[in-house]
């Protein structure tokens, strides 16, 4: 399952910032709070989580173990 941001709407202003600077239009406003309209589009670059100003978008990262040699590697 693809990791997608997670948006905080208790802490989202509605300041749309991250609607404006998202490169592929994966987000928008819905009753005053950002969502992710799209999210097939998006390419989990991070740039809605650095321009928020209060800290409301999120992106959860998978941690992935092995070594270089290993063909097939293990997740957490
Ligand atoms: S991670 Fe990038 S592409 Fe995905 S919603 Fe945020 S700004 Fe848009
Ligand atoms: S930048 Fe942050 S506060 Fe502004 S609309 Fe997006 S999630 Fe909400």
């Amino acid at each position: 399952m693809p990791l997608l941001p997670i948006i905080h709407l208790e802490r989202c202003t509605g300041c749309e910032c991250c609607v404006l600077c998202c490169p592929t239009q994966a987000l928008g406003m819905r009753d005053g709070k950002a969502f992710l309209a799209h999210p097939e589009r998006c390419d989990y670059e991070a740039r809605c989580e650095e321009v928020c100003p209060v800290g409301a978008i999120e992106l959860p990262y998978r941690i992935v173990m092995g070594t270089p040699e290993e063909d097939s590697y293990q997740e957490n």
